[in-house]
């Protein structure tokens, strides 16, 4: 077994603090990484905190981190998509039953035997699956992304989570060319989504509550946005809307974005708050609106997102940090001050 350095919480109160975790040895079919880049999501904060523990209560000590890129030192002996030197991503998965009916169908994040990255059982040391707030990881081959080379390392980390999160609902939705789209919450999730939208032809506005971020939304892609909290703008964009994604991480009325909605209007769901959001019957019968729900996308769907990135130059909007700024990050990103994903430097944790 291999030692790494990581940065852990003990419990749901304890700040990250560093520690060394071990990293099995690698397989015939495993890709050791060496992590470069780790970006930084309102899910780790919500694990490590404990926020999610009526659905997966977390395991401590816990590791979190699933956007991740590297550069693979060692493919086993059977690995035959990357090799050493190659640039590769980790997201959300790093395996899966490879036979169900969700695996068959490219769907692995909905596999009943997925191990998630991180707070997952792990089937080869025991104990829970450790991410990607670590010098090193080693998965399965067929977990491993390439990530095109024209894409700065540090920006494209984050496509591995909040990329594919928005991504696989707006690509599931149809055709959004000249369809008017909605993002709520302009966070790591919200300005992937934009960006998204916006490549394939939408007319996008951006919901936010916080008038500062205005500029930005627009430069990002966004042809119009509305400050959630003003009521008379939200009224002015009542019942206009073909799609909208709702990336909030906490408690918010959703009958005011269903409101927006037109005619078949689509709302879906991305973000996780830690308690149900109250559903208002009326506000979808009249108009025949739905609401939905989307988990990241499969693997297959994530290298798609990587290589339409890779064509339209597509990368998050990062503050490279170092490891040692992950608590004060996780205190930020709850202000809603993350412009607009944090990526870890993990050169940095050489430091420790
Ligand atoms: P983030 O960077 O913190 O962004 C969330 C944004 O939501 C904030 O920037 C803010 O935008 C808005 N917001 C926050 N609190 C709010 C409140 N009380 N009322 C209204 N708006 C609020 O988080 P993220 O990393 O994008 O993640 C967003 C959510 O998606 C989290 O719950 C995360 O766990 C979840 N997630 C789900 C999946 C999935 O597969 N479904 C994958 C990754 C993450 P404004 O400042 O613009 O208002
Ligand atoms: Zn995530």
């Amino acid at each position: 077994m291999n030692k790494a350095k990581a940065y852990s919480a003990a419990s749901a109160v304890a700040p990250l603090a560093p520690e060394a975790i071990q990293r099995r040895d690698p397989t015939d079919r495993d890709v050791q990484i060496e992590i470069l880049f780790c970006g930084v999501c309102h899910s780790d904060l919500h694990t490590v905190r404990d926020e999610w523990s009526s659905f997966m209560p977390t395991t401590y000590p816990c590791v979190p981190g699933h956007e991740i890129v590297g550069r693979v030192v060692q493919a086993g002996a059977a690995v035959t998509t990357c090799k050493e030197g190659d640039l590769v991503g980790v997201g959300c998965i790093v395996d899966s039953d490879h036979s169900c009916d969700a695996c068959r169908h490219d769907v692995e994040q909905f596999c009943p035997d997925a191990t998630f990255t991180y707070n997952s059982p792990d089937k080869h040391l025991g104990g829970v699956t450790y991410g990607g707030y670590s010098e090193s990881i080693v998965v399965d081959e067929s977990f491993v992304l390439r990530i095109p080379t024209n894409l700065d390392p540090a920006g494209a980390a984050p496509l591995l989570c909040a990329g594919i999160t928005t991504y696989s609902p707006i690509r599931r939705w149809g055709d959004i060319k000249g369809k008017k789209v909605g993002v709520v919450g302009l966070g790591g999730l919200g300005h992937m989504g934009v960006k998204f939208a916006r490549a394939l032809g939408a007319q996008v506005v951006v919901f936010t509550t916080s008038p500062g971020k205005k500029e930005d939304a627009l430069r990002l892609g966004a042809q119009d946005v509305i400050i959630s909290t003003d009521a008379e703008e939200m009224q002015e964009h009542a019942g206009t809307f073909d799609f909208i994604l709702d990336t909030i991480s906490a408690d918010h009325d959703i009958n005011s974005y269903i409101n927006m909605l037109g005619l078949d209007g689509n709302i879906t769901l991305v973000g996780a708050p830690e308690k149900p959001l109250p559903v208002s019957a009326f506000a979808l019968l009249f108009g025949r609106k739905s609401v939905s729900g989307s988990l990241i996308g499969g693997i297959a769907e994530t290298q798609e997102m990587l290589e339409f990135c890779g064509e339209h130059d597509i990368t998050a909007d990062v503050e490279v940090i170092p490891i040692q700024k992950i608590n004060e990050a996780f205190e930020r990103m709850l202000k809603s001050d993350v412009k607009y994903r944090f990526s870890i430097d993990m050169a940095s944790l050489k430091d420790e």
